[in-house]
């Protein structure tokens, strides 16, 4: 019986997504065995990790008869694309705060809100959830039903989609006669992070998951994080004593903060571009994989061990970066 089953859920994304070796890799960086979990072939408007938690988060939205989804993030938000496009299959209005100030021209995920018919809200320095509610209130004297969706897709409802998708690792696990010591992903909002370790607590599965921090102190996100997993797992009718303690994170990439390209972000795309010919993202996937890589140079892991690379999508993103990634 599957942990998610009872949940309501619409269909979204292109699933099982293809679990693979990456051999060249794997030569070029000797030690361990590099495979890779192609979430950036989710499908919505590309792909990505938001598409999981939209399955959930448009299913909640629908129940309550929304006609508006509003959401925010970066400029450059993955999560805002996605769901700019989730509420265009589903047939909903969409309006999205996003930070800073409107840029002179729109491109890369940008672009694509536009091209999806999202209306776009300039938050400044104010906090999105504060803009958001502005928004959410306007519509509603308007006559609107909005539904939002929070910031990175990350309640229990987003990251729902994250304890099926370690359902459907263990399955195709299963199928392909391989197991993994170690799985690595980049982590934020941290849906993500939480939703794999509910679904590997409920499942048995036993390698680590590390989560590369992309802005965030170790301290801060393992907070976030046990908590975002209690209210899962109660959520799902799975034990939910979550400490910040059972998460694993890295946070030596902050860099020079989230969204800014460097070395370490710049040399990892290009390896996995040039290496595999597949495409990482300059702030989420970049960062992550550059982080991996330093790992294994470091000697944090053992000969031999066989690491699996979420690769959380955002691709897109790589055309609103242009030439820093050269
Ligand atoms: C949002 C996002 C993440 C982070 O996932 P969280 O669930 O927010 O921790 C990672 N990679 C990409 C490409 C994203 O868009």
């Amino acid at each position: 019986m599957m942990l998610t089953e009872n949940v309501s859920r619409v269909s979204i994304a292109h699933l099982p997504t293809p679990l693979e070796a990456l051999p060249r890799l794997t030569t070029h960086l000797r030690k361990v065995d590099v495979w890779i979990k192609r979430d950036d072939q989710t499908g919505l408007a590309t792909g990505g990790n938001k598409a999981r938690k939209l399955e959930f988060l448009v299913a909640d939205a629908l129940a309550q008869e929304a006609n508006t989804l509003i959401s925010g993030g970066a400029a450059q938000s993955n999560h805002a694309r996605q769901t700019a496009a989730a509420a265009a299959k589903f047939g909903l209005a969409c309006t999205l705060v996003l930070r800073g100030e409107e840029p002179p021209v729109a491109r890369g995920n940008l672009l694509l809100d536009r091209l999806l018919g999202a209306e776009t809200v300039w938050a400044g320095e104010r906090p999105l959830d504060e803009v958001m509610q502005d928004v959410a209130a306007d519509l509603i004297a308007r006559g609107r039903r909005p539904y939002i969706v929070p910031y990175g897709g990350s309640n229990r409802i987003g990251a729902t989609g994250y304890v099926a998708a370690m359902e459907e690792l263990v399955t195709q696990c299963a199928k392909q006669g391989v197991t993994f010591d170690c799985l690595v992903i980049p982590s934020s909002s941290g849906g993500t992070q939480a939703g794999l370790a509910v679904g590997a607590r409920a499942l048995g599965f036993e390698g680590r998951i590390l989560g590369v921090s992309i802005d965030k102190p170790a301290g801060v996100l393992q907070e976030l994080l046990a908590n975002l997993a209690q209210a899962v797992a109660r959520w799902l009718g799975v034990e939910p004593d979550f400490s910040p303690a059972d998460f694993d994170v890295a946070d030596g990439y902050l860099g020079g903060g989230y969204g800014v390209v460097g070395d370490l972000e710049r040399e990892a795309i290009q390896m996995m571009a040039r290496t595999e010919g597949i495409l990482l993202d300059p702030v989420y996937t970049g960062r992550a994989f550059g982080g991996l890589v330093d790992l294994i140079h470091q000697g944090a892991f053992e000969n031999g061990e066989r690491v699996l690379f979420w690769h959380t999508g955002g691709t897109t993103g790589l055309f609103g970066y242009g030439e820093v990634v050269l």
